[in-house]
């Protein structure tokens, strides 16, 4: 048979293993796995016919997938020796580790990761070969009623095709989403992260299994800067600083994914949000606002009770009441019922509603996440009704101005951009037909070329109506989230009978594009959190001054400054405690407080004020009209200081 691999070709007189073609190759110390024609094997893999050869190594994807679900693989068999009767649930790899669900039906604690590690640690040393078993699905459905494992049984019945790829060592059966690895000795650097509760399947009807979460690394010392980085990474999460700042809390009798914000963090939002209204008014938007619910008639005729119902909360029983009432997901079908209140020509057009608008969507409790995934949260929704011929333009407006809020908040340079695309595949998800996503996505690909915006394109993610350009951001975890969008819609102009009466005085069909433009007021702050490490620009500062006495003499004066300050407009605080002076600018720092101002016997003296800055220190003395002028001015600049 012959191999080709890139340009060279390799005759083989009988069938030979992945393993032996890697090693005539002379890359059999780098390579974890195989691509043959395109398909990810083991390398324990038999070849025996004509085919293309690849090699997979930790440099790929592919390869970290392959190397951590094999220690996934190890993890499993480790917790079957140590904890003969926990029964064994199914693992994958996520991010930048794997996981394995277990039902131990005792109590396990991190604090047991160390035997747990122990024992992978001399499942790795002796070097157990690791046999690929392919079988038909009936053998494997046999093996795993005869072996008495319930939820292997369930995860096999979920899996396609008539043939079941297994993986052996020794006594121990699993199967893998990736091939794995030739041998559990090819794993150098393993480490147990986490635990946590999971359902069975991710559905919260079943069992709740423990998560075992780990990571994997071809050396020790990429391993240890890994941990690093997530150490790094955990005391800069929104999560943590914005808690830590008083931004933000949340309380178990209320709820998960229900934040609750304090004063400060309320100012925040409560100075974005009128940032951004006051712009989209400048660039002609019309303010709405709309009920949070409504019956669910209008989400029916939306599309939303077909293909969003799971992620909606709702009151009531279809079957039983004549009334079902639903918070509302989406803002859409309120603006598409103000649109229809009175006739619209051509003249009218195009129609831009904007609207600050709360919304609920029914997470997973497992999804949940500070301010970046939550069940209630605010939207800077908005939908531009128009005409065909003017849906470019509109588009591009719509993409403006979510740069230009990118600029002034300074986080252009940390987005990409996404072309999200439909799943033809999956077309039940979906409202229109082929010929609209087609139509839709072929427009929406040359607004994007025209507008010069570099994206990736990623099938399966448009919204159930229309395709989206989604500006992307990432976390300190490096997660990915959707920040902004701009999508197009050709279906819902049509179930709503949205209309304009033409140039000819005919009826005509209106074109929507569905836009954000602050996107999700929650997350973007959490990003700014994360982006300024809570230190936020002076114009967002909730607190932007605070003035300190030096001594319990000045106090009055202290007093009558932030008073002065709080009538310009200015956010201050005043610090009267008898702490001393180092303690009290030390305090303003960790609160992240731009600027202090101190008032000792001195400077009551000269009538003047000592300035600090946050990060640029003693600024020196100035009189109070001097100080605010000059703060006044950075504020209406919106100006970044780092
Ligand atoms: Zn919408």
């Amino acid at each position: 048979m012959k191999v080709v691999f890139n340009d060279q070709v390799l005759d083989f007189d009988a069938p030979t293993s992945a393993f032996d073609i890697a090693k005539k190759l002379k890359i059999d110390s780098i390579a974890l796995a195989c691509k043959i024609d395109g398909e990810a094997f083991s390398l324990n893999h038999t070849v025996d016919r004509d085919c293309t050869f690849e090699v997979v190594t930790f440099a790929d994807e592919l390869g970290k997938r392959v190397y951590r679900s094999t220690a996934g693989f190890v993890l499993a068999q480790a917790i079957k020796n140590v904890y003969p009767t926990a029964e064994h649930a199914v693992g994958g790899t996520d991010g930048d580790g794997f996981f394995y669900d277990f039902d131990f039906r005792i109590p396990i604690a991190q604090t047991d990761f160390e035997k747990i590690e122990t024992e992978m640690k001399a499942i790795i040393k002796a070097n157990l070969p690791i046999e690929e078993v392919v079988g038909t699905r009936k053998a494997a459905e046999k093996f795993v009623a005869k072996s008495k494992m319930p939820y292997k049984a369930e995860h096999l019945a979920a899996l396609k095709g008539d043939t079941v790829t297994a993986y052996k060592t020794a006594d121990f059966y699993d199967t893998s989403e990736y091939p794995l690895l030739r041998s559990t000795g090819k794993l150098k650097a393993v480490k147990l992260m986490s635990l946590t509760g999971a359902y069975w399947l991710g559905n919260e009807k079943n069992k709740m299994l423990t998560r075992i979460y780990g990571t994997a690394f071809e050396k020790k010392s990429d391993l240890d800067s890994y941990l690093k980085g997530v150490e790094d990474a955990k005391s800069r999460d929104h999560n943590k600083i914005g808690r830590d700042l008083g931004l933000f809390m949340t309380d178990e009798n209320i709820g998960q994914g229900l934040p609750l914000f304090m004063p400060n963090g309320a100012r925040v939002l409560q100075l974005m949000q009128r940032f951004v209204e006051d712009e989209e008014q400048k660039r002609g938007y019309l303010l709405t606002k709309t009920p949070i619910m409504s019956k669910n008639n209008l989400f029916i005729t939306s599309g939303h009770w077909d293909h969003y119902k799971d992620k909606m909360f709702y009151m009531g029983d279809e079957d039983m009441d004549d009334e079902v009432l639903a918070l509302r997901p989406m803002t859409c079908p309120f603006q598409f019922t103000i649109y229809k209140n009175g006739l619209k020509s051509y003249r009218d057009l195009p129609v831009r509603y904007s609207e600050t608008a709360t919304l609920f969507r029914k997470e997973a409790s497992g999804e949940m996440h500070g301010l970046s995934r939550i069940r209630q949260f605010t939207l800077s929704d908005g939908h531009i009704v128009c005409m065909p011929e003017q849906l470019e333009e509109e588009f591009a407006g719509a993409v403006d101005l979510i740069k230009y809020f990118m600029h002034v908040f300074g986080i252009e340079d940390d987005v990409t951009y996404r072309f999200s695309r439909w799943d033809e595949k999956n077309a039940k998800k979906y409202v229109g037909t082929k010929r609209d996503w087609t139509r839709a996505e072929n427009t929406m690909r040359k607004i994007l070329d025209n507008l010069g915006i570099e994206y990736t394109e990623a099938v399966g993610e448009a919204a159930f109506y229309g395709p989206k350009l989604d500006v992307q951001g990432k976390n300190v975890h490096g997660k990915e989230e959707t920040l902004f969008t701009v999508q197009i819609d050709f279906a819902l102009a049509t179930r709503f009978d949205m209309i304009y009466i033409d140039e000819n005085g005919e009826k005509a069909r209106p074109l929507i594009i569905h836009r954000s433009s602050i996107g999700c007021y929650e997350r973007t702050l959490a990003m700014l959190i994360e982006k300024f490490g809570g230190a936020f620009p002076l114009w967002l500062a909730p607190e932007q001054v605070r003035v300190a006495s030096l001594t319990d003499r000045t106090i009055e004066q202290v007093l009558e400054a932030k008073k002065q300050l709080l009538s310009l407009g200015i956010r201050a605080e005043a610090d009267v405690r008898s702490e001393k002076l180092g303690k009290k600018i030390r305090d303003a720092q960790i609160a992240k407080v731009p600027y202090t101002l101190v008032i000792g016997d001195k400077e009551v003296e000269t009538g003047t004020i000592s300035v600090r800055h946050r990060t640029l220190g003693d600024l020196g003395k100035m009189t109070q009209h001097e100080f605010a002028t000059m703060v006044q001015y950075e504020i209406a600049s919106k100006e970044i200081k780092l």
